[in-house]
C-alpha cells in the first residue's frame, strides 16, 4: 500500500544555536503532536544527506565549502553568519539532512511510491540565496528538491508555492530566470526581508514564472483561501506543472510571534485542501518541506492540521470561496503573463 511519507532526522535536533527561535523544541512539538494522531498513518522515512552533486546544482560549491568551513569553526561556541542566523558545528550535518530530506520527499513523490508527504527538518531554506545564508537558513532545501526534479527527473514544470509569512527570497533568485519553476509567494508586506513585491514577475526567460502576492498585516483566513482558490489555482491549471510542493512555514498562524497575518490552523488546512485539489486535477504529486512557525502549540497545531488534509486519501470537496478585492486586484495584474488568470 502506498503511505504518505515523513521524512526527518535526528541531526535536525543537534543544530542548536542557543537562545533562537528557530530552535529544535519545533520539531519536537510537531512530532509530540504527530504521535498523538498516529503520525496520521505515515510511513516514517530517514532524510539522507543530500549528495554534492544535488546540491551544487543551486548552491555553487565554494558556497557550500564555505558553510562547511563556518560550521567547522563553531566549537565551542556558535557563530554568526548574519544578525539572526548561526551555526554550531552539528549545523553542518543538519543542512545537509534538510536538504536531502526535500530531494528525497521528491524522489518518492515521482517514483510513485508515496501519494504524498512532508520533509520536516530543519535549518529551514528559504531565504537561502544560491551564494548566501540568511534569515536561519544554510541551504535553500525546495529550491535544491525542486531542481532535482528538473535534473534527475526530467520534469519540465514545477510549482512551488510559498505560505511561509516571509517572502521566499532564496528560492526566488534560485528561479527568478527560469520558466522550468513557477514559483508562488504569498507574504506579509513589508516584512523582512524585504524583498517579493508584486511588481517582480521574474527575468529573462523566466519572466511571469515569478508571482508575489503580497499581504498586508492583518490578513487572515478569508483573504488567503482566496488568494489561493481563485489566484493560484487558476495559475496552476494553465502552468500545468508535474510536480507541485509547498514551502510550509506556518508563521502566517496569527500566534506567531514573528509577524502579524492572522491565519488558523483550519487556514492552513483550508489552503491544503486548495492545492491538493489542483493536484488532483492535473494528477499529479504534492508534497510539503517545512520552513518557519515560532510558537510552538500553533506551529504544531498547523502543521498536524495540513497533514490531516495532506494525508487524506481523497482532497475534500470544493468549497465556494468568495473573491475578495484583493484577489481580484491580483488576477488582474497577473493576466498580463497569464491570461487565463483575465476570466477569474
Ligand atoms: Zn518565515
Amino acid at each position: 500500500m502506498r503511505r504518505s511519507v515523513y521524512l526527518s532526522h535526528p541531526a535536525s535536533l543537534e543544530h542548536d544555536t542557543g537562545s533562537h527561535p528557530e530552535r529544535p523544541a519545533r520539531i519536537v512539538a510537531i512530532e509530540q503532536e504527530l504521535a498523538r494522531h498516529d503520525w496520521l498513518g505515515m510511513e516514517r522515512v530517514e532524510a539522507p544527506r543530500v549528495s554534492a552533486e544535488t546540491l551544487t546544482a543551486v548552491h555553487p560549491a565554494r558556497f557550500v565549502r564555505g558553510i562547511e568551513e563556518l560550521c567547522l569553526a563553531a566549537e565551542p561556541t556558535p557563530v554568526s553568519i548574519d544578525s539572526d542566523t548561526f551555526v554550531v558545528e552539528a549545523s553542518y550535518e543538519a543542512a545537509l539532512r534538510a536538504a536531502g530530506g526535500a530531494v528525497q520527499l521528491v524522489d518518492l513523490l515521482l517514483s510513485g511510491e508515496a501519494p504524498t508527504g512532508f520533509s520536516a527538518l530543519r535549518p529551514p531554506g528559504h531565504h537561502a540565496e544560491p551564494s548566501r545564508a540568511m534569515g536561519f537558513c544554510l541551504f535553500d532545501n525546495i529550491a535544491v528538491a525542486a531542481q532535482h526534479a528538473l535534473d534527475a527527473h526530467g520534469l519540465e514544470r514545477v510549482l512551488v508555492l510559498d505560505w511561509d509569512v516571509h517572502h521566499g527570497n532564496g528560492t526566488s533568485a534560485a528561479f527568478h530566470a527560469s520558466p522550468n519553476v513557477l514559483f508562488v509567494s504569498l507574504h506579509e508586506w513589508p516584512l523582512y526581508p524585504g524583498t517579493g513585491p508584486a511588481s517582480d514577475v521574474g527575468s529573462g526567460a523566466g519572466t511571469g514564472y515569478t508571482v508575489n502576492l503580497p499581504v498586508p498585516a492583518g490578513g487572515g483566513d478569508a483573504l488567503y483561501a482566496s488568494l489561493l482558490e481563485r489566484v493560484v489555482a487558476p495559475l496552476g491549471l494553465a502552468y500545468r506543472p508535474q510536480l507541485i510542493l509547498i514551502s510550509a512555514g506556518f508563521d502566517a498562524h496569527r500566534d506567531d510571534p514573528l509577524a502579524d497575518i492572522e491565519l488558523t490552523e483550519s487556514g492552513f488546512a483550508a489552503l491544503t485542501g486548495t492545492m491538493r485539489r489542483l493536484a488532483a486535477e492535473l494528477e499529479v504529486p504534492v508534497g510539503a518541506v517545512l520552513e518557519g512557525g515560532y510558537d510552538l502549540r500553533a506551529l504544531a497545531a498547523s502543521t498536524a492540521a495540513m497533514l490531516h488534509v495532506l494525508t487524506a486519501p481523497d482532497p475534500p470537496a470544493a468549497i465556494d470561496v468568495p473573491l475578495v478585492p484583493e484577489a481580484r486586484l491580483a488576477a488582474a495584474r497577473l493576466a498580463e503573463h497569464w491570461p487565463a488568470l483575465a476570466a477569474v
